[in-house]
This record gives C-alpha cells, structure tokens and sequence, in this order.
C-alpha cells in the first residue's frame, strides 16, 4: 500500500487532510508531465500568461476565504494573519503578471567598435521545469514569491510544500487549474511526501531548483542538485537584528519590534529575534516592550495574537536556547522557561545573553527575543553582523538610520520599520551566507527564474573582417595598431 502523509491541525491534532507519500517514479511522471506543457506555457507569450495568472489571481481572492480557514486549520495562524498572506500573494501575483514582459522583453546591446556591422541583443528565456521546495510558516505567501515569478517568467512548476501544509499547497495548486481549465495538465503540479519527496524532486529534471527552509536542509539540496548541474536559489533561515538608537521614537520601535518577533509565533525568516539598544534608552524601551507584549496573546481564537506552534520539534530548539541565555547569564525580563508550553508559547525577553549563545547565533524561529545594550551605534551593527546569517535588519533612529543601514551587511534593511520588504512585490528578496543566495520577488525575481540568451546578428558585410580565415593582409597588419590607437591611450 502507498505510504501516506497524514496532515494535522496543530491546535488539538485533528486530521485535515491525508495524502500519498509519492516515490521518485512519480515525481519523475509529475515532472515529465511539466516537461510537455512546457512548450504550451512558453507559447502563451506575456500577455497569455498574465490572463492565466490574473484569472488564478481572481479566484484565490474569489475563494479567499475557504483559503484561509484551511490556513487556520492546517498551519494554525490566526483567521487575520492567514487574510493578511493571502493578501500579500496576490499583491506578488499581480506584480508579476503585470511587469513579467516589460521586465524580460529582449534589450539591446552596444556591439562595440570591431563588430558595428552587428545588432546584438540578450533574451531573457524560461528555463523548462522549475521545482521548489516550500516551507510551513507561510504555506502560501513563501512559496508563491518562487512559483508567480516562475510561472511569469514563462516555466511550468512542480511543487513539493512541506509536510506540514499539504493541504494548503493542494488548494494552491487546484486553483489555478480551475481558473484556467483550457491549460494542459502540468503547468502547475504537486507532488507529496516527505524530505525524500523532495530530494527525488532535485533528481527529476527539473531545469531549476528553488528552495525554502533551514540552511543544514539546503546543503542536501545543492548536493542532490549537483548531481546534474541544476541551478538553485536558496531561501534560508535569519536570525534578524533590530537596532535601537538613542534617538529612536522608543514606543513606535517597541511596538514594531513586538509584531516582528512574536507575529506568526516568531516563525518567520525575517521576523527579528535580536535587539541591539544604546545604553541611555535601554530600560525605557524595555518599559515600552513590556507595555506591548502584555496585551499579546497566544492561543487559537478569534482574539488571539499568534497561534500554536505549527512544527512541534521546534519547541524543543525554543526550549535549548531560552535555557542556554538564561543559564549563561542573560536575565528573562518577559516570560521565561515556563512560557514554553506543549503548543503554544506565551513570549519571551532576554536581557543580555552572552553573545555567543545559541539565543544570538542560532535561529530560534519562536516568539522570542534577545535584548543586548550596547554603547554605541558602531558596536550595535559589529554584533549585528556578527552571525553566519544576513536575511534581514532593521534600525530605529530619528537621524541616525543611514550610517546603520551602511553598517549592516544583511541583504533587506528596513527603517524605523519591520518586515515591509517582503511584502512589496518590486523589491527582491533573499540572503547572504548561511541566509542563501538567489533572489525572489521583483525584477530580480523574474530573472532569477530565466537565463540570459545573448543573440548577435551580423547586418551587412564589413571592411574589417577578423572572424575569418580568409583575414586581408592590410587588416593583418592594422592590428597591431588598433590595438596601440584604441586601447594604450
Ligand atoms: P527543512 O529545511 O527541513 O524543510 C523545508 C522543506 O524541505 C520541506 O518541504 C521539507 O519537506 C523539504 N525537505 C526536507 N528534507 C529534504 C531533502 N533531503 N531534500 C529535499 N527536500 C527536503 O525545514 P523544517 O520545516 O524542518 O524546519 C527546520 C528549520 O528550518 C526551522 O527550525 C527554521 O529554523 C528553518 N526554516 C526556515 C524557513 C525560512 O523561511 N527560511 C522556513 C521554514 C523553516 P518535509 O517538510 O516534508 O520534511
């Protein structure tokens, strides 16, 4: 019998949904299958391909609420949350099919002096397949900002969501067949199961591998994608810093920072899980945080701030790193080793961990927080820096915010704000280091997701001619002294 995936909700363990475990030979039939619609896809042109994508664009929202009570169930984030992801993919959707053609409609290029009887031109063509691997914490937005601009860019996808969202995933993927019900089969698949799903997916053919999840995940990605050369972008984990000048407006800095580490659990690659605050504000901006953590809740009714947390072996990273910043010396000023529960975790706040524990160099991915003084801007963004990661940061200062932003070598800053560059479909997104590589969203994105094609046409015949055997002795000779008159000026 077919090994099954079983999906549950993470508030009380209930079923949402059961799928099959799918082997290598069925991912290999689920990927031959993108391989034939993919000349279709291609044909639609721009323009056919910005219809499809705004008719799924159109029935997502149509539909959006059967969506997001599926989010609420499957993931556990809160009905509001869920509203707010699902507002944000489809803000990424339109952006792409809008901008896709304008974006990567063929350039022209100088041909330079020797080859001026040339035209030269760069085409920006789809690769074929692309896969992408998906995670859990935003089972919809994350791996949208891949599939959209893959799509767009004129590749069918195959998609493997993590085993903890299926359900989501299915209803994704569903959706755009029945917005588009004249597309071939293949455009856009699923496929199901386990790591092993997914790692037979990097072995499939596809032409392109774009992935989202822990950096020790990514590595076995690449290894497997190597196998046959298939290029990767890597969307990996952060352990974001936010950094707190002495001139900052303190409760709009506390109240960013609060939605920033605790919204969605803290399970977000760019949720801030560090804070970096100048010695002078340092107990009143704790003041400010503890005012706006009170009134955060978790829990899975209307009322609450985040729900439980969605992948349970997490809770026991949460747990090692709480008890490594306590037990090395950093003080709970918010919560502390109790808030950890079997489910939920009520939020935590850690003065002054020493720098090297797991709390500052590991990424926790739960609703907690580090707060470190610092006496200077200057030392703030040297230990801002100082991890293997470089997702994101943010800085709050009235005056002080662009020698930060110089400072921090992350690839998204935000100022005297959280997390807005996710949400804005023509920025690119990605990391550095142990963050990844390779960029989603935006223009970035969409040539993320094709390769250059470089296209030189020869016009009509010219005097000079070197690209021949057949080379006149009179240009023979000219060269040396092309190369004096042109280059040793
Ligand atoms: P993983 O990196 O293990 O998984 C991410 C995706 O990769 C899932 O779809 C997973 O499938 C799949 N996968 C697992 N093993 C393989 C493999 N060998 N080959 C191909 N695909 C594979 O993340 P987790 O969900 O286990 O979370 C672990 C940590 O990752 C978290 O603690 C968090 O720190 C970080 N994380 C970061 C995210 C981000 O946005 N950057 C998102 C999610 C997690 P399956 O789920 O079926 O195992």
């Amino acid at each position: 019998m077919t090994e099954q995936l079983v999906s549950t909700n993470p508030a009380n363990d209930e079923v949402v949904a059961t799928f099959p475990v799918q082997t290598a030979e069925e991912v290999n039939a689920v990927v031959t299958r993108a391989q034939h619609a993919a000349p279709w896809w291609r044909d639609q042109g721009y323009d056919g391909r910005k219809d499809a994508l705004q008719a799924w664009k159109r029935y997502i929202a149509k539909n959006a609420e059967d969506l997001v009570e599926l989010m609420h169930r499957e993931n556990g984030k809160p009905l509001t949350d869920a509203r707010l992801e699902v507002m944000l993919a489809l803000e990424h959707i339109a952006w792409t099919a809008k901008n896709a053609g304008k974006i990567l409609k063929p350039e022209k290029r100088k041909t330079g002096l020797l080859l001026s009887n040339f035209s030269a031109r760069v085409e920006h063509a789809p690769f074929g397949v692309v896969g992408v691997i998906g995670p859990w914490n935003y089972p919809i937005f994350t791996p949208n900002g891949s599939i959209a601009t893959a799509l767009a860019a004129g590749n069918t996808v195959v998609f493997k969501p993590s085993e903890y969202t299926p359900a989501i995933a299915k209803w994704y993927v569903d959706a755009f067949a029945a917005a588009n019900p004249e597309a071939p089969a293949g455009v856009l698949s699923l496929v199901t199961g386990f790591g092993e799903t997914g790692a037979a997916l990097c072995r499939a053919g596809v032409d392109k591998l774009a992935f989202t999840g822990s950096a020790p995940t990514g590595r076995k990605v690449m290894a497997a994608c190597a196998e046959s050369l298939v290029p990767v972008v890597m969307e990996l984990g952060g352990k974001d810093a936010a950094i707190v000048a002495e001139d900052a407006d303190l409760a709009k800095a506390a109240e960013a920072i609060a939605f920033g580490a605790m919204g969605n659990s803290g399970q977000t690659c760019v949720g801030i899980e560090r804070v970096y605050v100048e010695r002078p504000v340092r107990d009143a901006f704790l003041e400010e945080l503890k005012a706006q953590v009170k009134s955060i809740k978790p829990g899975s009714d209307k009322s609450s701030s985040y729900g439980p947390m969605t992948m349970p072996s997490q809770i026991a990273i949460v747990r090692r790193h709480v008890d490594d910043a306590l037990s090395s010396g950093g003080t709970a000023v918010i919560g502390g080793r109790d808030s950890i529960g079997e489910r939920y975790i009520e939020p935590v706040v850690i003065l002054d961990p020493p720098h090297t524990s797991s709390a500052i160099q590991e990424e926790t991915f739960g609703p907690t927080l580090t707060v470190t003084t610092v006496e200077s801007l200057d030392e703030a963004v040297k230990l801002a820096n100082d991890t293997p990661f470089g997702l994101a940061g943010a800085v709050f200062s009235k005056s002080r915010a662009d020698e930060v932003v110089d400072g921090l070598e992350t690839s998204q800053v935000s100022v005297n704000s959280v997390l807005g560059f996710a949400g804005m479909a023509a920025l690119p997104l990605g990391g550095k280091g142990e963050s990844g590589f390779g960029r989603i969203h935006g223009p970035e994105g969409l040539k993320e997701f094709t390769r250059p094609r470089a296209i030189a046409t020869q016009n009509y015949a010219a005097p000079i001619n070197l690209l021949t055997f057949g080379r006149k002795p009179w240009v023979v000779r000219l060269l040396p002294r092309m190369i004096r008159w042109i280059h040793a000026r």
